[in-house]
């Protein structure tokens, strides 16, 4: 595996499910065993601020909410990249993550893109999700 220099999520306990799944290649939400409602990783629950949860696998589709391209170098490591998109995907279950898509032209972008997760392996321990255009 190449060495990956760009900067990586921490990890944390509550996250770790999350990032867990991802090196398996499914994409994980927590379910708030109160209310139901379904999250990206956070201690408490945004609807009724429940601290019971669990974790479900989800489809991994979604549509693309937003979008920007990046064509300044802010970080030193992403320069070989510029211009590069970051995107707002919002899942099918609901809840929207910040991602990049790939696997299309950044000129082909467009919000209401249907889009399903692919899983980039960058180092031994994180697994990245990312997203590219349903075909
Ligand atoms: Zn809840």
């Amino acid at each position: 595996m190449v060495e990956y220099s760009k900067p990586l999520p921490e990890i944390t306990p509550d996250n770790k499910p999350f990032w867990d799944a991802c090196k398996r290649h499914e994409l994980s939400l927590q379910r708030c065993q109160d209310c139901g409602h379904l999250r990206l990783p956070s201690p408490i629950c945004q609807k009724c601020l429940s601290m019971n949860s669990g974790w479900v696998s989800v489809s991994g589709r979604g549509k693309v909410y937003t979008w920007t391209m990046i064509f300044q170098r802010y970080n030193p490591v992403f320069a070989d990249e510029l211009p590069y998109n970051v995107a707002m995907v919002e899942l099918e279950e609901g809840p929207r993550l910040i991602t990049n898509i790939v696997g299309c032209n950044n000129e082909d972008l467009r919000i209401g893109m249907e889009v399903e997760v692919v899983f980039e392996d960058v180092t031994e321990e994180i697994t990245l999700p990312r997203f590219k255009p349903v075909s």
